[in-house]
């Protein structure tokens, strides 16, 4: 699968994040353009042709869904021009940013590969040099698809979450393995998964692969509401007149509270008048299902949205996709509760991990 030869092209997009941010009186800030990272890149550009291009220079937590449009659409005006992409990107909404690109690019056949570090490059301690040749070792594989590649793994886009604030090993891929790991500079696949991932042989197949469609519209007006014990139901009351769509986080595996402070009733009110209602849960790992207990059966089960075995920096982007492109709520839900890269999965037996 490592392909040395022939030459690639590869485009880094730069966005800002850690990884490009110097000192200021008010704090880290991203200040360098994309010809910093290149400096990095450029023993690999021995290997490789790699160009660059700085789409924007902030840090993530200022990321938007219309910065993700404009992401998408600089891999479009370049998609047939290079064999894949890197993007450099602040880690804190890495994850939301690699989902939502997997939504936003249909037929994607090339791969896509969002990185960024810890530290600056201009720290001593910095894991920027490692990130980001990894990300282009990646970016120069037979791969389709969005991904990260963070601390030496290569994770599934829709799958990733960051879970440590400071340590290197910032990401996790949940319910989903890790596609692939590098170790000394030789990429190991997780067969297992690979399938999913791995660019059809355009020889081997009869027909072109369909062409690269980019989404331009998304919805972003949704909110994600955590479930806590005391949460009082009326607020659904005022955000249902407010919002296209509601992301509720309840407890283990699929509980929303339905005593004195019913909840259910209320989600079921918001899905008689149209709404977008996913249910989802708070636990990371091993998703929902509303048919064990009470407090599961009593919600509208023929109305809400499934999300199953997703995380909320999948479910974000999906919804505000899936609400963009749906005509009528009963559209949305099927929009919502395709599998798209991996995003769902039924049969999670026939994975293994590393
Ligand atoms: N605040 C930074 C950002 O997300 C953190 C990082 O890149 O690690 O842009």
């Amino acid at each position: 699968m490592q392909d040395s030869s022939p030459k690639r092209k590869i485009l880094v997009l730069a966005t800002g994040g850690t990884i490009v941010c110097s000192e200021t009186d008010s704090g880290l800030k991203p200040h360098y353009t994309v010809e910093k990272l290149l400096e990095v890149l450029k023993p690999a550009t021995k290997r490789h042709v790699v160009r660059g291009k700085t789409v924007m220079n902030i840090d993530s937590s200022n990321m938007t869904p219309r910065n993700w449009l404009v992401i998408a659409q600089a891999i479009e005006e370049e998609y047939n021009s290079y064999d894949g992409f890197v993007i450099t990107h602040g880690t804190d909404t890495m994850a939301y940013t690699a989902s939502a690109l997997s939504y936003l690019l249909e037929h994607l056949n090339k791969p896509v590969i969002l990185t960024g570090s810890q530290y600056s490059l201009i720290d001593s301690r910095t894991d920027a040099v490692q990130n980001l040749n990894d990300a282009l070792l990646f970016a120069c594989e037979e791969l389709r698809g969005v991904f990260i590649a963070f601390d030496g793994k290569l994770i599934n886009g829709t799958r990733a979450i960051k879970t440590k604030t400071r340590s290197y090993d910032a990401f996790n891929s949940v319910n989903f393995p890790v596609v692939a790991v590098v170790k000394h500079n030789r990429i190991h696949y997780n067969r297992s998964v690979f399938r999913l991932f791995s660019r059809p042989d355009i020889q081997e197949t009869e027909d072109n692969p369909p062409a690269l469609k980019v989404c331009r519209e998304i919805e972003d007006n949704i909110i994600v509401i955590k479930l806590f014990p005391g949460l009082n139901p009326s607020i659904f009351d005022y955000l249902g007149k407010q919002v296209k769509g509601i992301i509720i986080e309840g407890y283990g595996i699929g509980g929303v509270s339905s005593g004195i402070l019913d909840l259910s009733s209320k989600v079921r009110q918001l899905t008689d008048a149209g709404l977008a209602v996913v249910v989802t849960t708070q636990c990371l790992e091993e998703g929902v299902d509303f048919n064990i207990y009470e407090v599961g059966k009593l919600l509208p089960l023929d109305k809400i949205i499934y999300a199953k075995d997703m995380n909320t920096e999948a479910i974000v982007p999906k919804l505000m996709w899936a609400l963009a492109r749906g005509k009528n709520p009963a559209e949305v839900k099927s929009l919502f509760e395709t599998a798209v890269n991996g995003d769902i999965q039924d049969h999670p037996e026939t994975y293994y991990y590393f």
